[in-house]
């Protein structure tokens, strides 16, 4: 195995020797941003987006991202190079920085920069065919009034309590409600919803991060010639969906097949769901921007 490489405050460093201090405020207090993308043939998908999605971040929270995006973009690139993957997901974050014990972000001199590139599936491969089992779990999604959950924060702890949640009833994935009891995301992704010929999605208000993915995906809805509303719905909507499928950087596109105990259609993946997906293969490799060949790599 070749080493893997990650990007860390200016330098490459292998995986062993990618460390940040203790007192970083991001491990004190996830207290930072950070982006998931992902390349796929060589081609970084929606960077422009991620940039954007990132820079926002940082700013709702006062952090002064410390590179421009010109400058980020070619980092994550030859992050990208140097691993030479042509298909792999890409870890972005941006902590506060190394401070002390106290709550002050003052006290942290610079933010810790760090990239890490590798290949991933967060959901076993098989079940990309077969489709997901999920359930609705008690915790619910951060009131955007609290903690804004269009502020991709280290703060994931509502994340991780949907996942342990979704553990505890045997399955990969959990569907989390926002206050007020409308469906608003997964623990990492967005969620879609198909009835007749249209596909909703829960529109930002309701708690959702307005996922990249969930952004390509709307726009091939409506390619293809499907109605693609944003709108609030409740689980008895999901329960009586025709189809439903969750989509985010890591996850992709994934169909859903059966939703607290109620099967989803007839039980496999639906045929729309298989359209949008196919669409969604085909745009990755086209779309985005060549960071890496790996005919490059061998001819050199
Ligand atoms: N919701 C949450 C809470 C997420 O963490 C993610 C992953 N970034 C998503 C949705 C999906 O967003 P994207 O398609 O931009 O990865």
């Amino acid at each position: 195995m070749p080493d893997q490489w990650i990007y860390l405050n200016g330098e490459f460093v292998t995986k062993e020797n990618a460390k940040i201090s203790v007192y970083d405020h991001g491990f004190l207090y996830g207290d930072g941003v950070f982006e998931g993308i992902r390349v796929y043939g060589g081609n970084i998908f929606r960077m422009q987006e991620h940039m954007d999605r990132l820079y926002r971040s940082g700013k709702s929270i006062m952090l002064q991202i410390p590179h421009s995006q010109e400058d980020l973009t070619n980092l994550i690139a030859e992050t990208v190079k140097r691993n030479q993957l042509e298909d792999a997901y890409i870890r972005l974050v941006v902590s506060r920085g190394t401070g002390d014990l106290g709550l002050d972000p003052n006290n942290c001199k610079a933010p810790n920069v760090v990239i890490i590139v590798e290949p991933l599936s967060i959901f076993p491969k098989e079940l990309y065919e077969t489709g997901l089992e999920i359930v609705t779990v008690p915790t619910r999604r951060n009131r955007p009034d609290v903690l804004s959950p269009k502020v991709k924060s280290l703060n994931y702890l509502n994340n991780i309590l949907v996942k342990i949640e979704a553990r505890l009833a045997n399955v990969n994935e959990a569907l989390m409600l926002n206050d007020q009891g409308y469906v608003a995301e997964g623990s990492a992704d967005n969620v879609f919803i198909l009835k007749g010929n249209t596909f909703y999605t829960p529109p930002g208000y309701i708690g959702a991060l307005e996922g990249i993915t969930r952004n390509a995906v709307m726009e091939i809805a409506r390619d293809l010639g499907y109605e693609m509303k944003e709108e609030p719905f409740t689980r008895h909507d999901v329960y009586t969906a025709d189809e439903v499928f969750l989509t985010g950087t890591a996850a992709e596109v994934i169909a859903v097949v059966k939703v607290d105990g109620r099967v989803v259609g007839d039980g496999a993946p639906g045929y729309h769901t298989k359209q949008v997906l196919k669409e969604f293969r085909k745009r990755v490799l086209l779309e985005g921007v060549k960071v890496y060949s790996r005919s490059e790599t061998n001819a050199s």
